[in-house]
């Protein structure tokens, strides 16, 4: 080679392998992210992986005692500017509201809202009550409405889109026994993410949902009554129906909080920048495996 092509050569060479040391740009990065039920298995984990990625996060929780718990922790990690929390019921319009007005003190505006927030309560359904029904469908259906009704506002205003995540259930698309109210108010879910997802597109707001399959380890909703019901109707314990669940998928692999964060993550992310009104199972192959 000509000298000067060498040197050219070796020049460029020196300043890739720079560009490869350097610090990659966190992909959340100067985005907020409130997440509800943020005290809870799988809204903690989402939490810690936006975080993970730069993002400042509100964990948002009726739990608020537990939600400030968790938020110290994330803080040590990740520093006090990044994470807070507050207390927050998802059927209280006004609670909700003022959930949105904090984090704009705190954050100045909102940029993706993971609405997880749930509880899972059911029997058979004769001896489903009106309460037990109407319980379901306020946390969930109209929890998961109201706060993205408040999100479409704030993203709207602030005119750069957004992200908002479902965090719905395999059991939205199909039946589980015994279990009619929350099956039913999980599909509502899913259907009001796809309706707002066509709203929301003309602004740039991305519509998604994640379906996680049971997740038992770490989730508070498997300690009390949904562990007692579902271990009743399939007549085993917390073990045989992590073991259940497990064969029934096509992976042979339990899922856990962490997993259900990571899709979460890319529909926050500009990962998903092409995809709105969508559903990601993170199921191990659960919901179209034939193995029941
Ligand atoms: P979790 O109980 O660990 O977390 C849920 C959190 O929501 C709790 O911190 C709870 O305090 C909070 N919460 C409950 N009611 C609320 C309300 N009215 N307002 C605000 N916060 C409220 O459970 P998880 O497993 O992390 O569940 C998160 C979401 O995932 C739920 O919507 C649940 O239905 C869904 N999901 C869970 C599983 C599973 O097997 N764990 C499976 C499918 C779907």
């Amino acid at each position: 080679l000509p000298e000067q092509e060498a040197f050219d050569i070796e020049y460029w060479l020196l300043e890739e392998a720079k560009l490869q040391r350097m610090p990659k740009p966190k992909s959340l990065a100067g985005r907020v992210a409130l997440v509800t039920g943020g005290a809870g298995g799988i809204g903690s984990a989402t939490a810690e992986r936006m975080l993970k990625e730069g993002a400042c996060v509100v964990l948002a929780d009726i739990d608020g005692k537990a939600a400030a718990d968790v938020a110290a922790g994330m803080a040590k990690v990740f520093g006090r500017d990044v994470v807070r929390s507050l207390q927050m019921n998802v059927t209280d319009e006004a609670q909700v509201i003022a959930a949105y007005a904090e984090t704009a003190v705190e954050f100045g505006g909102v940029d993706i809202l993971v609405s997880n927030a749930g509880i899972a309560s059911s029997a058979p359904v004769e001896e489903t009550s009106l309460a037990l029904w109407n319980k379901n469908m306020d946390i969930l259906s109209t929890g998961y409405f109201l706060v993205s009704r408040e999100a479409f506002k704030v993203l709207r205003a602030q005119g750069i889109g957004g992200s908002v995540i479902f965090v719905a259930s395999k059991n939205g698309l199909a039946a589980s026994p015994n279990a009619s109210a929350y099956c039913t108010a999980k599909a509502a879910e899913i259907h009001l993410a796809r309706c707002l997802a066509l709203e929301g597109a003309e602004a740039g707001i991305r519509v998604n949902v994640v379906n996680p399959d049971a997740v038992l380890r770490g989730s508070r909703i498997w300690s009390g009554e949904w562990l007692d019901q579902r271990a009743s109707t399939y007549k085993t314990d917390k073990e045989g129906l992590e073991e259940m669940y497990r064969n029934r998928s096509m992976l042979k692999r339990s899922v856990y909080p962490e997993d259900i964060a990571e899709g979460v993550y890319f529909f926050a992310s500009d990962l998903s920048a092409k995809s709105t009104g969508n559903i990601l199972n993170v199921d191990a192959g659960n919901v179209q495996a034939f193995t029941r």
